[in-house]
């Protein structure tokens, strides 16, 4: 799996081009179809979508190219989970959250679980990319609990991504730069 930008488009366009690099060798990646298709829980209802599959020219490992819209192995979008996170950053319950967002208690109480768990290590990352895109960005000012950290770092960086390179959600860029694991058990490096 490897994470893309949300602009379809401009996807097919870099894969058919050669722009896109293999995440596990120095070759490129070109089109090689299609994966199964999903039904996945966006802001407003459910999407059906099918990513693209794509094949590296060298070493011919192939890689599903998922949205940043979405996390791996998580239904809904990274923005409906993000805004449960920021949530939980302002100190409020999973009850609240889930009923803001539409989500059984269950699921919300899962997001909330897993990255409070993965807080830090989300803070460590983002915060590094932070100062890896601007390096004269102040320090992020700590919030009073590793969730509110992490939030506050992702947030910075996701504003340092949108000064220095493109315009991005912030929730979308935190899936990318996650490789789409905000959620995911510890991979011990990395993401
Ligand atoms: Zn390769």
């Amino acid at each position: 799996m490897l994470m893309v930008g949300t602009d379809q488009v401009e996807v097919e366009r870099l894969l058919v081009s050669g722009e896109l690099s293999c995440p596990v060798c120095p070759g490129v990646l070109g089109p090689w179809g299609y994966a199964r298709s999903r039904c996945s829980r966006g802001p407003v209802g459910t999407v059906r979508h099918q990513p693209r599959r794509a094949r590296c020219t060298s070493c011919g490992v192939t890689h599903v190219l998922l949205s940043a819209l979405w996390l791996l192995r998580r239904a809904d979008a990274v923005v409906v989970i993000g805004a449960a996170l920021e949530g939980q950053a302002t100190g409020k319950g999973h009850r609240p959250i889930a009923m803001a967002s539409g989500r059984p208690v269950s699921t919300v109480r899962g997001w909330l679980r897993r990255f409070a768990a993965r807080a830090e290590h989300a803070r460590v990352e983002f915060t590094r990319l932070l100062h890896a895109l601007d390096p004269v960005a102040p320090a992020v000012t700590p919030r009073g609990s590793p969730v509110a950290d992490a939030v506050e770092a992702i947030g910075r960086a996701a504003a340092a991504v949108v000064v220095r390179l493109s315009p991005v959600g912030p929730w979308e860029f935190a899936s990318r730069a996650s490789a789409g694991r905000l959620l995911a058990p510890p991979a011990g490096v990395g993401w």
